[in-house]
C-alpha cells in the first residue's frame, strides 16, 4: 500500500467509495466520471504503477482482472450486448491515476 495513492486507499476501503465486488486480490468499483453507461474499474490490492510495472510474478493480478471484469459484465447485464476493457498506459496513453486499473465500459443501446 501507498499512503498517497488514491486507488491504495480505495481498495483498502479507506474512503466511502461504493465496492461493488471485492476478492483476496481486487476491488471494483465505478467510475466517478463515466464515459459509458456502465463504467466500471477493476483494481489489484497490490500497487503495481502501470502495465509497464508489471514484474514476473504479476501473471496472475492481471488474469484475475480480466476474469473479474468478464464476470462483472454479465452481473451489470451487459456481456451479450458487448463491452468494451482496457488499460490505459502512462501519461501519454491518458494514465491519470498511477496504480494499475482495467476500465470496463458498455451498456450503450
Ligand atoms: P486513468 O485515466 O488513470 O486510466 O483512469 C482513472 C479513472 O479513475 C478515470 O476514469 C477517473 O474518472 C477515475 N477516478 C478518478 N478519481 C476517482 C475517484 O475518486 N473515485 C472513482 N470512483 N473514480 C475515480
Ligand atoms: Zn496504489
Amino acid at each position: 500500500m501507498e499512503p498517497d495513492c488514491l486507488f491504495c486507499k480505495i481498495a483498502h476501503k479507506q474512503t466511502d467509495t461504493e465496492i461493488l465486488h471485492e476478492t483476496d486480490a481486487l476491488v471494483v468499483f465505478k467510475d466517478i466520471n463515466p464515459h459509458a453507461p456502465v463504467h466500471l474499474l477493476i483494481v489489484p490490492k497490490k500497487h503495481i504503477r502501470s502495465v509497464n510495472d508489471l514484474g514476473a510474478d504479476d501473471h496472475d493480478v492481471v488474469s484475475k482482472l480480466i476474469f473479474s471484469a468478464r464476470d462483472m459484465a454479465k452481473q451489470m447485464g451487459i456481456n451479450e450486448s458487448g463491452y468494451r476493457i482496457f488499460f490505459n498506459v502512462e501519461k501519454g496513453g491518458g494514465q491519470m491515476i498511477f496504480h494499475i486499473h482495467l476500465h470496463m465500459i458498455g451498456g450503450w443501446r
